[in-house]
């Protein structure tokens, strides 16, 4: 196959993608905004599909092994539940850019080249149909056969090209992070909890292999800034952050979480953006992967479904060589979407319990929770055990054989 691609965005589903197009044999070349491999985040939960896909693309990452999230109450201290992923996998947790780390060291092995200092500024349908052009900010243009577009939630690929007026939409929630040394803390849990109150749920979570540093995240509901000035100078108002975590979290019913919040010196602060559900997800020889294409509220499975759509992706150009590059986006969405506007609905549904509620309301929570999880294990499992790369690709006669 001789086709070239230009990925636009080297985060997870940029990178993922030039790893899994580059097993077909297509040349790919990733342009990425930032001036050298940085990313935000914090700590992420790989759950045991993300990992079956990572090792199929040749990624060895370093984390902490997650056996299960344990849910507890900072009101009773009790565990309220878990949700287990031993029987799958293991699941790691792993810091986001850790993860990118362990991506780009495969790049280097395969020789993917990725350019940074290079911001997509538009994007130019070529009169020849069988190219497009991307233009960076700095001047320089590249003519491929198609772009995709992995730059994230705010993509610049959707909102120049495939649907400017689906723009990110703020969650109402913040989340606050850090990172501390965990050494002579005695912790409520074994890996990683997500421990719940009436104003947000605290992530605790070990994320290396030597259990030495815990990674604290408070999930805030907090009212929208103006624009991005004004979230700027909210995010650098550290004392009113820190009250805001004090008051949510601090004198629970969990010991450890004081101590982990007395040691919390510095945060990042960043609110949550995500996607209207459905949206376009492709214009001519142009499509978007990954948060670019179904941005959602973090439910602890959208790594995986960027690295998802980066391999299944690679699987339809595969399966369908004679294809015009239209065809195929339209082949890959119709296999895709389902499982996606499946974890949408999970995702926002999720994002909506983290928002501050009544006593009353917590309580009933506290006491549903063991329903709820036993009600959702189905889903949980069939999402544990699903794998992209067994996906039925529906190839219809109808397809254009390529030009
Ligand atoms: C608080 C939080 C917690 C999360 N926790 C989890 C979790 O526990 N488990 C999980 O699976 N997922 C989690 N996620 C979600 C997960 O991190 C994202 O879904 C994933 O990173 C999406 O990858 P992406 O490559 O699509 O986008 P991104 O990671 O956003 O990467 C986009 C890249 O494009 C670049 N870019 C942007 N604009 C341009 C441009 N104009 N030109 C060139 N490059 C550009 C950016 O610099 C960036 O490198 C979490 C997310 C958040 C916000």
């Amino acid at each position: 196959m001789s086709k070239s691609c230009v990925i636009i965005g080297g985060g997870i589903a940029g990178i993922s993608a030039a790893l899994a197009l580059t097993k077909i044999g297509v040349q790919c070349t990733v342009y990425e905004l930032r001036a050298a491999p940085s990313t935000i985040g914090g700590s992420i939960n790989l759950t045991p599909n993300a990992l079956r896909l990572l090792e199929f693309l040749e990624v060895e990452v370093q984390g902490c092994r997650v056996d299960s999230i344990e849910i507890f109450s900072l009101h009773t201290g009790k565990l309220l539940g878990e949700l287990p992923f031993r029987k799958f996998g293991p699941g790691l947790r792993v810091l986001r850019e850790e993860l990118l780390r362990s991506l780009l060291c495969a790049t280097d092995r395969k020789g993917i080249k990725v350019v940074y200092d290079s911001k997509l500024a538009a994007i130019k349908d070529d009169s020849e149909d069988t190219t497009v052009t991307a233009v960076f900010a700095n001047g320089e243009e590249v003519q491929t056969n198609f772009i995709l577009g992995c730059d994230g939630v705010h993509s610049a690929v959707r909102g120049q090209y495939v649907e400017s007026s689906r723009r990110p939409e703020y969650t109402g929630v913040v989340v606050a992070y850090s990172v501390i040394d965990g050494s002579g803390i005695k912790t409520h849990f074994r890996s990683t909890a997500l421990n719940s109150g009436r104003f947000g749920s605290l992530l605790t979570s070990y994320f290396d292999p030597d259990r030495a540093k815990i990674y604290v995240g408070a999930v805030m509901e907090i009212k929208e800034e103006n624009d991005k000035q004004g979230w700027r100078v909210r995010g650098n108002d550290r004392q009113k952050t820190m009250d805001e975590i004090e008051r949510r979290y601090k004198n629970s019913a969990l010991p450890c979480v004081d101590e982990l919040i007395k040691e919390v010196k510095d945060f990042v602060f960043y609110p949550v953006y995500k996607l209207s559900p459905g949206g376009i997800w492709s214009r001519g020889r142009v499509l978007l992967l990954g948060d670019a294409a179904h941005g959602m509220p973090p439910q602890g499975e959208s790594t995986g479904l960027a690295i998802e759509d980066a391999v299944l992706f690679a699987r339809v150009l595969e399966c369908t060589p004679q294809t015009s590059v239209e065809a195929i986006f339209q082949l890959y969405e119709k296999t895709r979407r389902p499982r996606i506007d499946t974890a949408y609905k999970e995702a926002v549904a999720r994002w909506e319990n983290v928002k501050d509620r009544s006593w009353f309301l917590q309580k009933v929570i506290e006491w549903m929770m063991w329903v709820y999880l036993w009600y959702k294990m189905g889903d949980f499992e069939a999402s544990m055990s699903y794998d992209v790369r067994k996906e039925e690709i529906a190839i219809e006669a109808e397809f254009e054989p390529h030009s």
